[in-house]
């Protein structure tokens, strides 16, 4: 049996691009893996990004890392989105790093110290407003941390793919300023970080001890519109989703397509059915993209189903049943890519490589 379709992944453009933000950024790389890998695969890409240069992987979930260590994975890892309550204990024993963000959460970690104490991170809100110590900061105390090691201080920014917008900057200040106020307490040998792959790419003054790229390992591009197309900041795309055509067809002007009938033949043409929708993350108002054949570009007719769309070849197209076409890919083969999916559905290259749906198999060029 084949694949009706698949999302082949080139591990080597993922050790390429890690090895050129490693060097652009002249200081450790923590690569993000969550999410299973921005929907590339979890253990196969952790694994290139080691072998691409990155000495840490970063995860939201302790689920995640603990999928990490049980395929045999020792890089150290750090969980950023694990709550009070978390089993802190399996962390621990799994040598897993946490990012704190509450005295409540740290209290909790403390309290599972043993013979081992637990690493954690600390995460500071300088601006965001999403995760990161606030108005607590204030009140940790030595009695807090007396259980655990502290490995990292971090934050995130929330417009690192706007250079020159001021917030940028204020982030930086406050966060340095937080980082001066723990090193006043004793704690100078610890772990900085900051930047994501667009701080990466165009802020060498956010990098201090370690950068966490996400998207840019992936090969993508984290904003189109201010820091340009992937193949400038020299990032080349890992991800290619292909799929094949499940049934070509004539069809006269004047045919009304999917449901609703929301577009009509404008004339005689070969129509293709591709099987793939949104349940398998086919975004369901995607416009004006679709897939391509030999080069050749076959837009999205009529809606989006939840298993299949149907795209028009052209009446000359010579594609047949069981051809296959590219949905997305790199865009150096006249194919649409991440980028123009995001566009077409009022999103981002981000949402529609993480939303590629478990029946779609990833396959690995190495
Ligand atoms: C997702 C995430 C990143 C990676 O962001 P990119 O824009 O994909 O590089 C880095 N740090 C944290 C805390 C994140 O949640």
């Amino acid at each position: 049996m084949t694949n009706r379709a698949e999302a082949v992944v080139d591990l080597s453009a993922i050790r390429a691009n890690i090895a050129f933000l490693k060097a652009k950024a002249g200081v450790d790389l923590l690569a993000v893996v969550k999410a299973d890998a921005y929907g590339h695969g979890l253990i196969p890409v952790a694994k290139a990004a080691l072998e691409g240069g990155a000495t840490w992987l970063g995860v939201a979930l302790l689920e995640e890392a603990i999928t990490l260590r049980a395929a045999g994975i020792t890089a150290p890892i750090l969980a950023w989105l694990v709550p009070p309550g978390s089993d802190f204990k399996s962390a621990v024993d799994h040598d897993i790093d946490i990012a704190v963000s509450s005295i409540k959460a740290l209290d909790e970690v403390g309290a599972v110290a043993g013979a081992k104490r637990p690493r954690i991170h600390l995460e500071v809100d300088t601006g965001m407003t999403r995760g990161g110590f606030l108005s607590e900061w204030n009140e940790i105390d030595a009695h807090h941390v007396k259980g655990v090691e502290i490995i990292g201080i971090f934050s995130h920014f929330a417009r690192a793919d706007e250079p020159g917008e001021p917030q940028n900057l204020e982030q930086l200040t406050r966060f340095k300023k937080m980082v001066a106020t723990l090193e006043s307490f004793g704690y100078t040998n610890i772990i900085r970080h900051l930047s994501n792959s667009a701080a990466t790419l165009v802020d060498p003054a956010s990098a201090f001890d370690m950068v966490r790229t996400g998207i840019a390992m992936y090969g993508l591009s984290p904003d189109v519109k201010t820091l340009g197309r992937s193949e400038k900041l020299s990032l080349k795309p890992a991800m290619t989703l292909r799929t094949k055509l499940h049934l070509v067809k004539d069809v006269p002007a004047g045919s009304p397509v999917g449901y609703g009938a929301t577009e009509v033949t404008k004339s005689d043409t070969k129509l293709g059915l591709v099987a793939m929708g949104y349940a398998d993350g086919i975004p369901r108002i995607a416009k004006n993209v679709g897939v391509s054949f030999n080069g050749k570009r076959a837009p999205i007719i009529g809606r989006v189903s939840m298993d299949q769309f149907v795209v028009d070849l052209g009446a000359a197209s010579t594609a047949k049943s069981g051809d296959w076409v590219s949905i997305f890919g790199p865009g150096t083969s006249g194919e649409y890519t991440a980028d123009d999916w995001g566009d077409a559905s009022g999103s981002i290259n981000y949402e529609i490589v993480t939303r590629i749906g478990p029946r779609v198999p990833r396959i690995y060029e190495l």
